[in-house]
């Protein structure tokens, strides 16, 4: 289960060393628009992936806004983001 409550990130990437996709194509992560099939390529590498939760961390604190991360492309990551935010939101209320 990804600790989605908190979205601050500690300054450190050992995490990287462990990535599935070391040695995958850098295009299957940052597709083309037009291309959706390098997405769905890539989600299935982040699928067996041991560092999956804290790269999607990563993405998340640091804002990034192209490609995929942890198993989720930009639009995915908005759309989390969008349900934290409202989680937050009911639980300050
Ligand atoms: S979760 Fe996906 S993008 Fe992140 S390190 Fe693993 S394989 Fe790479």
């Amino acid at each position: 289960m990804l600790a989605l409550h908190d979205l601050t990130w500690e300054p450190n990437e050992d995490w990287r060393q462990e990535a599935a996709c070391a040695d995958a194509p850098t295009e299957l992560f940052f597709p083309m628009e037009e291309d959706p099939s390098g997405s769905r390529l890539a989600k299935e590498i982040c699928a067996a992936c041991p560092v999956r939760e804290a790269c999607l961390q990563f993405a998340l604190s640091t804002n990034q806004s192209e490609g995929v991360w942890g198993g989720m492309d930009a639009d995915d990551r908005r759309r989390l983001r969008r349900r934290i935010r409202d989680r937050r939101r009911r639980l300050a209320s």
